[in-house]
């Protein structure tokens, strides 16, 4: 065990200054960081209920929903996802998950963990699956719910969802996505598209740190898992024996029971993280104030203004671009450098932190991001002119000079 001395344990905590032009976290906007640095208030003194009340109605703007139940889960992304497959799925419960990346196969881990059958299809990373596609194998599988990503940082693919909320109502399955990587830098409409349940993060294009997870459910999602059986305090039914549906297996994401303490009962289920709570709601007020779809044509904006400059250095993109999330793209490492140099010169010596790659894609593509706060032009400019003089100082044989250059002719002229 290594011992740290008396002068490093009462050193302040002074993170380096650091530029995150990777796939998540990215710097946080400095107006959610002021709002968490707000003093706390009790949990059930009015100004704080009047926040909470304020918080779903902002996120309501933010999902493009008029559903009541729209709140936040206190943890990371997942908690949202948890929270949404564990109080759904009943032991055995037919889940299908239809992957195009490594989010896919979490929800399908998650899925399984909650005790589902779970059904997967796969379609090749750098694609996205047809409606049809999902079709066929819900009529093959009947399941109780369809699980799926909407981006998927993992491949930058953005799936397509506005025609599969007909197809699940058509075939009674609930409609789950997890579209934390998504939402607010690509369009996602949740009543339009007939979710009946959608979760996200703050860390992607909402511009916040990770640690709470908004959430938007249906009344159909609402009155499934209202019906499911409560377990009573200390009691443990094994469900079914007495007709009833088996109960919830977690205390912290039963989502009746957090309903009635974000609802009007104001019954005591976990103490809010207020904090978090602060840093939410200031990340949908920022969007709001700015306008969602606003939102979503400045990530489209320096999305492709990162493209140009990539492609300006003869660097390829991958995956197929008609479907590309606006936020993230993945660009070839060129086989003349070392891919992990590359990145780790553009940290040290520019504060510039991109992404590396996983599963099938580890070690052949960097993923650069520009979300949230960091979808703008100057952060863009630094990533492209970084990585510009990184290349050439790592033996890159392609052109040199030209990425910022190509970004800016973009920013001037389309
Ligand atoms: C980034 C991301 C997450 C992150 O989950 P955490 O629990 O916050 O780490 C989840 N889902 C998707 C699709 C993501 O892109």
């Amino acid at each position: 065990m290594t011992q740290l001395n008396n002068q490093t344990q009462a050193q302040a905590l002074n993170p380096p200054p650091r530029l995150l032009m990777g796939p998540g976290p990215i710097n946080a906007d400095p107006r959610v960081l002021r709002a968490m640095s707000a003093q706390l208030i009790g949990q059930y003194d009015p100004a704080m209920t009047g926040y909470m009340n304020e918080t779903m109605a902002r996120y309501r703007k933010v999902f493009k929903t008029d559903n009541q139940w729209t709140f936040l889960i206190d943890g990371t992304s997942r908690a949202g996802i948890e929270a949404v497959l564990v109080s759904a799925i009943r032991p055995g419960d037919a889940v299908l998950v239809p992957i195009f990346g490594r989010f896919g196969h979490l929800l399908a881990e998650i899925a399984q963990r909650a005790g589902a059958e779970v059904h997967t299809i796969e379609a090749p990373w750098g694609e996205v699956f047809t409606p049809e596609q999902i079709e066929e194998a819900i009529k093959k599988v009947q399941p109780k719910m369809l699980a799926i990503v909407q981006g998927d940082t993992s491949t930058t693919m953005c799936q397509p969802l506005e025609h599969l909320g007909d197809i699940c109502r058509r075939h009674d399955v609930l409609f789950y996505s997890d579209a934390t990587a998504s939402i607010v830098g690509n369009e996602f409409k949740t009543d339009e598209w007939q979710l009946d349940a959608v979760s996200v993060g703050l860390q992607k294009c909402l511009g916040g740190p990770s640690g709470s997870a908004p959430v938007t459910l249906s009344e159909r999602y609402v009155n499934w898992v209202r019906k499911r059986k409560k377990v009573e305090a200390g009691i443990r039914t094994e469900g079914h024996k007495d007709g009833s549906e088996p109960f919830i297996r977690s205390n912290y994401f039963d989502i009746p029971m957090i309903l009635d303490y974000w609802g009007e009962e104001r019954l005591n289920h976990h103490t809010e993280a207020t904090t978090m709570l602060y840093g939410a709601s200031e990340c949908a007020r920022i969007v709001i104030e700015e306008g969602v779809d606003a939102s979503i044509a400045r990530h489209a904006l320096h999305g492709s203004a990162m493209v140009q400059g990539v492609q300006a250095l003869g660097l390829k993109v991958f995956g197929n671009l008609e479907y590309k999330m606006n936020n993230v793209l993945g660009v070839y490492i060129p086989d003349e450098v070392e891919g992990d140099k590359v990145r780790g010169q553009m940290l040290e010596d520019f504060g510039i932190e991109i992404g590396t790659s996983f599963g099938p894609l580890h070690g052949k593509i960097w993923r650069i991001g520009t979300m949230g706060y960091n979808a703008r032009k100057s952060a863009v400019l630094q990533t492209l002119s970084c990585l510009d003089a990184c290349l050439a100082a790592n033996g890159y044989k392609g052109p040199k000079g030209e990425a910022a250059a190509a970004a800016l002719e973009f920013y001037a002229h389309g």
